[in-house]
């Protein structure tokens, strides 16, 4: 395999699993880690036509109620936390809708074997509110059964996530002992049933360094082989004192932006964006390596402890909410990178 043969037939069909891991090994010279990012931003652009659009999100409308925790995860680990109060969570669509925002997700916690009403319910709520003209991705573990998500469905909802991180199955036990694999495959395969769109996850860093690049590629074509697939996101493994994998290495940006690239040349036009564990800066960065079209401005959550480093301070605090506005860092983002925001 010749290294600039494989990214000239990547502009004009999506890679292969072997040309994958081919470019994993071959993009860790900054000459050739350019070339690719180069490559994925060019199949973005062909894809997308480069026009990016801000999104909103709120954040632990569910509580997790897996046991144990999820190693790398620092969410729900303060005895006797609670979800956010469903008042609040409309507070936050209505303040995405005065701010013009119109799609945003609602994420949460697992609950194993729950039906999913509460969701429903939540979702009931904003539209209550007169807010229907919002897209809303819902993301709340793998919990959820067909009837809800057809309800949801009915309600207008547009996907679903389930998010694997990682789906070599002795690594996804280590990292997620409370969680079950394959039970999570099938929910992916239930969202598609309910006629819904699946958004989905990977992190990097987070496998053992000896099966790394395997790792990301099982897990790359994995999530690939669902044709409902509406989206996916690379968080970046990011070591916090409150989890157990608290003296795991921290991912180099290095490595989540060669992920993402690589990402982009297998899933073409999908919304691929950063998640957690991205700094502001960084996410300039994942921008050249071909993420996008969504950026994901508006934040509300619960006050959190954890991740004091990375995550912007807020711009405004309100019933006991955060509510960030990263749009001003977003738009200098756009100029930086010579791509266009829809506002
Ligand atoms: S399912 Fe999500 S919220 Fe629960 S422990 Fe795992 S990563 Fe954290």
């Amino acid at each position: 395999m010749q290294f600039h043969e494989v990214l000239d037939q990547a502009l004009l069909r999506p890679i292969t699993a072997e040309e994958a891991l081919f470019l994993f090994r071959n993009t860790e010279t900054n000459e050739n880690m350019q070339l690719l990012f180069g490559t994925a931003r060019a199949v973005r652009k062909a894809e997308t036509g480069d026009v990016f659009r801000f999104t909103g999100g709120i954040a632990s409308v569910t509580a997790c109620r897996l046991r144990p925790l999820c190693q790398y995860c620092p969410y729900w680990r303060v005895k006797g936390q609670k979800p956010m109060p469903v008042e609040a969570i409309v507070e936050g669509a209505k303040y995405f809708h005065r701010e013009g925002v119109r799609a945003f997700h609602l994420s949460g916690g697992t609950a194993l074997g729950s039906k999913g009403k509460e969701v429903v319910r939540i979702v009931q709520r904003i539209y209550d509110a007169g807010l229907h003209d919002m897209k809303i991705k819902v993301n709340c573990g793998a919990a959820m059964s067909i009837d809800t998500m057809k309800e949801l469905k009915k309600m207008g909802i547009a996907s679903i996530g389930a998010v694997f991180e990682i789906t070599n199955p002795e690594v996804f036990k280590c990292v997620k002992p409370g969680d079950d694999l394959e039970r999570k495959l099938r929910f992916a395969w239930d969202i598609q049933e309910a006629g819904l769109r699946l958004d989905s996850g990977i992190m990097a860093g987070l496998g053992p360094k000896e099966t790394r690049y395997e790792d990301y590629v099982k897990t790359l074509f994995d999530i690939a082989s669902f044709p409902h697939l509406s989206s996916i996101y690379i968080s970046k493994f990011t070591p916090d004192p409150t989890i157990p994998m608290h003296d795991w290495e921290k991912c180099s940006l290095e490595e989540a932006c060669r992920l993402l690239a690589i990402a982009r040349l297998i899933y073409r036009g999908i919304d691929l964006t950063t998640a957690a564990g991205w700094t502001e800066d960084e996410r300039t960065q994942g921008i050249m390596a071909g993420a996008g079209t969504s950026l994901f401005s508006l934040a509300v959550n619960i006050k959190t402890d954890y991740w004091k480093d990375w995550v912007q301070r807020p711009s405004f605090i309100q019933d006991a909410m955060e509510y960030r506005d990263t749009r001003p860092n977003k738009r200098a983002m756009a100029d930086i990178c010579q791509v266009t925001i829809a506002e």
